[in-house]
C-alpha cells in the first residue's frame, strides 16, 4: 500500500477531509459544514483518529492565515468573514492533537497545487486557479512552487475600475465595499440584484457585468503574475455562457499587447475550468502534505535578518553576505 497521507480544506460552507496518496486512491472521504471552530476541529480530529496514521496532513485553509511555520503565530486564521472563526488556531490543533506533521497554505493555494499535480495544469509550471463564489481568491503556483510573500496572495480584494453610473450598488466586502470579491462574489450578486444567482435567466444584464468584473480582476492577475494557465471555477462560474464571456472581455481588455496566441485567438486553451472540481482543495491538501515530505518551507525575510546577525557576530560584513533563497 502507499504511503497515506491526509488533506484536509476548510471552506466558508464545508469541509472536506479525505485519507490516501491522490485521485482514485483515497481510503476515506468525507465532506460536512463548516460550523463553529470547536465543533468543526473535532470532527477533523474524530475522521483522522479512526484510521491509519497519515504520514503528514495538508490544510487548506481560508485565509487570510499566517502561513509562515517560523511565526509564533503560525497557523492562526487572522481578521476572515467567517463567523466565529477570527483568530482560530488550526494547523497547531491539528498536529498537537494528531501528532503528526501538519502543512498550511490557503484554501486556493492547495486547490492550484491539486491541479497542478493531477488536473487542468499538468503540463504548466506557473498557474492560477480562481473561484468566484461565496468569495473570490486566486492561488498561484510559479514554477512549481505556491506563493506565499509577507502574507499571502489575497487577489479577490484587488480594487477594480467600478464605474457606478453602470452600477450604483456600493459593494458588499465588510473590509473595502467595492473590491473585486465586493463586487463580483455570490453574495454580491445576490445583494444587487435582490434574487439569489441561480435564479437570474441567462440573458439578464447582471451576467455581462459579471463578466466583466471578473475580468478585470483577471486582467491584474495576468499582467503582474503571467501564469501559464488561468483555471477559474468556484458556484458562480458554473453559469453557463459566462466563462466564455469571461474569455472575451479579457481579450478585449489586453488589447493585443501582450503578444501570445494563448491570450489571443487560443483564450479557449488559457483560461479554463478545473478538472478536479470540488475535491481540487482537499486534493491539493494532500499534495502539499506529500510536498512538505521533499521540500523544506521557503526561507522568509524573518530568517535573512537571523542569519544577518549570524554573520555579523562572526565578523562578516553582514547582508551582502547572505546567499539569496
Ligand atoms: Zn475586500
Amino acid at each position: 500500500m502507499p504511503e497515506l497521507f491526509g488533506g484536509v480544506e476548510t471552506g466558508g460552507t464545508w469541509c472536506v477531509c479525505a485519507l490516501g496518496s491522490g485521485p482514485g486512491r483515497l481510503l476515506a472521504h468525507e465532506t460536512f459544514p463548516t460550523t463553529m471552530p470547536e465543533q468543526t476541529l473535532d470532527r477533523i480530529v474524530a475522521f483522522f483518529a479512526a484510521r491509519p496514521v497519515p504520514v503528514a496532513i495538508g490544510v487548506g485553509s481560508f485565509g487570510p492565515a499566517q502561513l509562515d511555520p517560523a511565526a509564533p503565530d503560525w497557523g492562526r486564521v487572522a481578521a476572515t468573514p467567517k463567523c466565529g472563526w477570527e483568530h482560530t488556531s488550526v494547523a497547531p490543533v491539528l498536529r498537537d492533537r494528531l501528532g503528526v506533521p501538519v502543512v498550511l497554505d490557503t484554501d486556493v493555494n492547495a486547490a492550484a497545487v491539486g491541479e497542478q499535480r493531477w488536473g487542468a495544469g499538468r503540463e504548466a509550471a506557473s498557474l492560477c486557479y480562481l473561484t468566484v463564489g461565496t468569495g473570490i481568491g486566486a492561488g498561484l503556483v510559479i514554477d512549481g512552487r505556491p506563493v506565499h510573500g509577507l502574507v499571502h496572495p489575497e487577489a479577490g480584494h484587488l480594487r477594480i475600475p467600478h464605474d457606478r453610473r453602470r452600477d450604483p450598488f456600493a459593494g458588499a466586502c465588510r473590509f473595502h465595499g467595492d473590491c473585486w470579491e465586493g463586487l463580483a462574489c455570490g453574495p454580491a450578486l445576490a445583494a444587487r440584484w435582490g434574487v439569489a444567482p441561480e435564479q437570474l435567466p441567462d440573458d439578464h444584464p447582471a451576467w455581462a457585468l459579471e463578466a466583466e468584473y471578473i475580468a478585470l480582476g483577471m486582467l491584474s492577475i495576468v499582467l503582474v503574475a503571467s501564469p501559464e494557465l488561468m483555471i477559474v471555477g468556484g458556484g458562480v462560474l458554473e453559469r453557463s455562457g459566462l466563462l466564455a464571456m469571461v474569455r472575451a472581455r479579457l481579450r478585449e481588455l489586453l488589447a493585443g499587447y501582450l503578444h501570445t496566441p494563448l491570450l489571443g485567438a487560443d483564450i479557449g486553451r488559457y483560461v479554463v475550468a478545473p478538472e478536479l472540481g470540488d475535491d481540487a482543495g482537499v486534493l491539493g491538501a494532500i499534495a502539499l502534505a506529500q510536498r512538505s515530505q521533499s521540500h523544506p518551507p521557503p526561507r522568509r525575510r524573518s530568517d535573512v535578518r537571523a542569519d544577518v546577525r549570524t554573520n555579523r557576530r562572526r565578523g562578516s560584513s553582514g547582508a551582502d553576505d547572505v546567499v539569496a533563497p
